[in-house]
């Protein structure tokens, strides 16, 4: 197979260890740096030029799109979709899980355990979306947050005021959610693969703080996962429309809940914990399914 990779860094380890993994396995493989690309949309025949040159030949395509680029990104991957390429995700999919709270109304809608969750633009009582969570402890978090940056546990009625005020005050947009104390500053990363999980890790705060981000100095190990959390990582991650996801959840006292579903998950952390070769199982899965012209929606909606 020709395999377009969209990664902005070729040293990173995700995108350094897809292009071993699609070498080994026999396959071509070009990174494109998706700022660089641009297309033609008026024409009857959608093309993408790079770097001076037409890209032709591709019958598969990785979106490891970030957060920052998501916007021009999935338009390039549209444009993979329109010339019948064969995305790993579709864009539909990536911009879905990308916004919060379209992915919570989405896996609310469809059973999928989560936390007790309340947002607002500009509450005017704010004691009663807070007693519409369940009342302090909570959490609350920024929406446009990422690595646990602007998540805040507020232990009491009075703090949870303040900090939702606060961040109104500065007009972010904001989540309050039930605080699932039970899950002892623990949360649960599900490598997901077509219908599998293919590995899980769990993931622990450090001492003092509850957010178990690595980047807030939490630390990964090895977990078995039960088979009901099992199926709703792959539940979670096929109501977005993802065939590869990091399914992130929590283990409270009524089952798992989801935390976020992400479309482009890291390899590094997951690999060294588990000692899976996951970028394998990746251009394996796509040897299986990519067929030209296979995208739900041809980048339609
Ligand atoms: P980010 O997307 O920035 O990582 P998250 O919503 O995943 O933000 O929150 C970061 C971490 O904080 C989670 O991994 C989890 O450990 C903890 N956390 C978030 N929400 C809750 C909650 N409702 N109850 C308990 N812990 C939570």
């Amino acid at each position: 197979m020709k395999i377009a990779l969209l990664s902005r860094n070729s040293k990173l380890y995700s995108t350094r260890r897809l292009v071993e993994a699609a070498k080994t396995r026999g396959h071509e493989i070009q990174i494109i740096d998706v700022l660089r690309a641009y297309m033609n949309i008026a024409s009857h025949k959608p093309t993408i030029h790079y770097k001076g040159e037409p890209l032709t030949g591709f019958e598969a395509v990785i979106p490891r799109i970030g957060a920052s680029v998501t916007f021009y990104g999935a338009a390039v991957l549209r444009q993979f979709e329109m010339m019948g390429v064969y995305p790993l995700n579709e864009s539909v999919a990536i911009t879905r899980s990308r916004d919060k709270l379209r992915s919570l109304q989405l896996l609310s809608r469809k059973g999928i355990g989560l936390p007790v969750t309340g947002f607002a633009s500009k509450p005017d009582d704010i004691k009663d979306m807070i007693k519409m969570v369940g009342g302090a402890p909570l959490v609350v978090k920024l929406l446009e947050g990422t690595q646990g940056i602007g998540v805040v546990l507020a232990e009491t009625q009075k703090a949870a005021e303040s900090v939702i005020e606060g961040f109104m005050g500065v007009k972010a947009n904001i989540l309050v959610q039930e605080y699932i104390k039970e899950s002892g500053g623990a949360d649960i990363r599900c490598f997901v693969i077509g219908n599998k999980v293919v590995a899980a890790m769990q993931r622990k705060a450090a001492p003092g703080e509850f957010r178990s981000n690595l980047h807030r100095g939490g630390s990964s190990s090895l977990i078995k996962i039960t088979p009901e959390e099992r199926s709703t990582a792959v539940r979670a991650a096929k109501i977005m429309g993802l065939n590869v996801a990091g399914v992130d959840l929590l283990r409270s006292n009524h089952g798992p809940v989801i935390m976020e579903v992400n479309s482009s998950p890291g390899l590094e952390g997951i690999e060294t914990v588990t000692g899976k070769d996951i970028a394998g199982m990746i251009i394996e899965y796509m040897e299986n399914t990519a067929q030209r012209g296979k995208t739900q929606t041809r980048g339609q909606g």
